[in-house]
């Protein structure tokens, strides 16, 4: 890795001296400190929120990184970007880049430079209808942040709901379309929020941006102080200025995208009705199915323009913890649990367990493994989410505290359950009211109050008509089920856990198909500032994003993995022996023949198929004489 100097630590964690937490922090500390904010483990990238511009984004860096393999430069989300996006179009491998981080840790702008890096690297013969998708994908950031973002107290610009976005590229790797899954808004937000916390966005920005008339026809004043629903964020506001320059910004966004006037105007006017009224979800989803439908490849037929390969982009939710935590904490932890398995699964576990089929030396690496928690909560008839839906289903008789009683009875004997009925002890819960989850990540108490309305997530049906039945087509449109006959209607919906579940389920399959790459991101103080890493914090994010295991197992691992056809196919061209073709009875001993010819051959172990290669050097290396010839 060049041009990073020897005085700003290891560029990889892999190659501490010692793998234990003062050495981990001590090089992380140092890193940031020189304004490095990105560190590799292997292929996962740590980045650490500098809270501040730092020069490194734009047209240049992309530059540097464009074609590049992982090691040849200083690590950095390009470099990722780069690597998912090469896996993709070499090896015509659906690859995804998870995004994962607590609140405010800078998960959303790290997946903006990455859409960043591969708007620009692609389409170099500026086809139009690949121009125009583009464009909606690096837009429609901006309007979903509108919609879906809130200051809070731990973030001012913190994504309220979870964002899964495929990219679909043809086999020239240009992007021809994509599709965006949204996960659980924060609709409670609509209605109330935190001391210090604003609503959505997007109200503001109506009530600062729109013109006096267009207030005007809306029956809105301009001053936010006068509405319910954002009087509390009223004085956090930005200034009046940056506000409107927003306002207009996603205008344009959305009229990029394709929305038409009336739609624009519809959206406007549902804004203002809801300041008058309580139906933002619709709102939200109808936005991004909106953006969807400009997206979808078009005129596409798998069999002329064969079948396309995906790159995903995950932005989720980071574990949540407050002084009070609720039904929507439940299900955003429950998704982290989710994702930490995937990650343990697939970095760690299957690491493991490819080494010992391919008969490789392994010393075994402790792991936590939560796979305990996310059954707690998933499993059929007894898990958390299962007892909450029986709870709901006996019509009106149950309360919270007869649910939390039940969970009592069935996991008193689980070791990452608790109580205050089962640890009466424990004065940090409250009798009859809280639970406790030991979760991966730290011990989480959850108020049971309100789980059984909100997993319920009634809207009366008589209203649902009243609205698919309006003059205006953007509301109809909001509101396909307000449509259905009275023997759809009676039965009974899906609660809001179990669709959650589904979707959780359903997003963790489609990763666990792809070829995956991390970004694991920390946030270095509570306080939103510059310059400052608060160790006992991001000691803690180390310590349950698991990465020092992550170092212990990469380097009882190996830098890269190939199978033999494939190592030989990219570098036979190197070595006299192996070039055109090879004839030393199997590929393994070509292989070999040709690292010799290197002295590269004590950096390797050859397994049954594939050979390891230990450090990152050696990739550099054989890359290198490659570019030569
Ligand atoms: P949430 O889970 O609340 O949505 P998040 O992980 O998505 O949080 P971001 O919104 O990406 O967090 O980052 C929070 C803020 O930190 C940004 O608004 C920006 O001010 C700052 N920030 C994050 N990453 C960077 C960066 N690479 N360079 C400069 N500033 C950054
Ligand atoms: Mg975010």
């Amino acid at each position: 890795m060049d041009e990073e100097g020897p005085d700003c630590g290891k560029a990889d964690f892999v190659l501490l001296d010692q793998v234990t937490m003062e050495d981990f922090m001590e090089n992380l500390k140092l890193r940031f400190e020189k304004g490095r904010i990105y560190t590799y483990i292997g292929e996962v990238l740590v980045s650490v929120n500098p809270y501040q511009e730092l020069p490194l984004y734009g047209p240049e860096a992309i530059a540097k990184y464009q074609g590049r393999e992982l090691y040849e430069r200083p690590p950095h989300l390009y470099a990722v970007a780069n690597a998912a996006y090469r896996a993709m179009k070499r090896r015509s491998r659906d690859t995804c880049i998870v995004i994962s981080g607590e609140s405010g840790a800078g998960k959303t702008e790290a997946s903006k430079h990455i859409m960043q890096y591969i708007a620009a690297v692609t389409n170099p013969s500026q086809r139009a209808e690949v121009e125009r998708v583009k464009d909606v994908l690096l837009k429609s950031t901006c309007v979903l942040e509108a919609f879906g973002n809130a200051r809070t107290n731990r973030n001012n610009n913190s994504s309220r709901f979870g964002k899964y976005m495929d990219i679909n590229f043809d086999f020239k790797g240009d992007p021809v379309g994509g599709h965006i899954h949204s996960y659980l808004l924060e609709k409670s937000r609509v209605l109330k929020q935190h001391v210090g916390e604003r609503n959505f966005h997007a109200f503001y920005q109506v009530l600062r941006g729109c013109e006096d008339s267009q207030l005007e026809d809306l029956h809105l004043q301009r001053n936010p102080a006068l509405y319910s629903f954002t009087r509390q964020g009223a004085g956090l506001n930005p200034l009046d200025s940056d506000e409107r320059s927003h306002h207009q910004a996603v205008m344009e966004a959305m009229r990029v995208i394709g929305f038409s006037p009336e739609e624009v105007d519809s959206v406007r006017r549902i804004l203002a009705a809801i300041l008058h009224l309580a139906v933002y979800q619709r709102l939200f989803e109808w936005v991004v199915n909106r953006i969807n439908c400009v997206m979808e490849p078009r005129g596409r037929d798998p069999r002329r323009d064969g079948k396309d390969t995906v790159i995903g982009v995950l932005d989720i939710y980071g574990f949540e913890v407050f002084p009070v935590n609720s039904f929507e904490q439940f299900c955003i932890n429950y998704c982290n649990e989710k994702l930490q398995q995937l990650f343990i699964q697939l970095i760690l576990k299957q690491e493991q367990e490819e080494y010992e089929r391919e008969g490789i030396a392994w010393q075994s690496v402790d792991y936590f493994n939560n796979a305990t928690i996310v059954d707690l909560v998933e499993r059929p008839h007894r898990g958390v989410l299962a007892m909450l839906d029986e709870a709901c289903s006996a019509a009106g008789t149950i309360t919270d505290r007869i649910f939390l009683q039940s969970l009592d009875t069935h996991h008193r004997h689980h070791a990452h359950y608790t109580s205050r009925q089962l640890c009466p002890t424990d004065k940090t819960m409250e009798f009859g009211r809280d639970f406790r989850i030991k979760h991966y990540a730290g011990d989480v108490t959850y108020s049971v109050e309100g789980f059984i309305d909100k997993n319920r997530d009634h809207l009366f049906q008589d209203f649902k008509r009243l609205l698919y039945n309006s003059s205006d087509p953007t509301l109809r449109a909001m509101w396909p089920d307000g449509q259905q006959d009275i023997t759809e209607v009676t039965k009974r919906p899906l609660t809001a856990g179990t669709l959650f579940k589904n979707s959780m389920v359903a997003l963790v399959e489609n990763l666990a198909s792809k070829e995956p790459f991390y970004v694991r991101c920390i946030k270095p103080n509570e306080d939103k500032v510059a310059a400052k890493l608060d160790e006992g914090h991001c000691r803690h994010q180390v310590e349950y994003l698991g990465l020092l295991e992550n170092v212990r197992v990469r380097r009882a691992g190996f830098a890269s993995r190939q199978p033999y056809p494939r190592f030989l196919l990219r570098y036979k061209m190197t070595c006299e022996y192996t070039w055109p073709n090879h004839l030393l009875g199997s590929d393994r001993a070509a292989a070999s023949a040709l690292l010799e010819q290197h002295g590269l051959q004590g950096d390797v172990a050859f397994g049954h198929t594939k050979l390891f290669i230990r450090s990152p050097q050696t990739l550099v290396t054989l890359e290198q004489s490659r570019a030569r010839l």
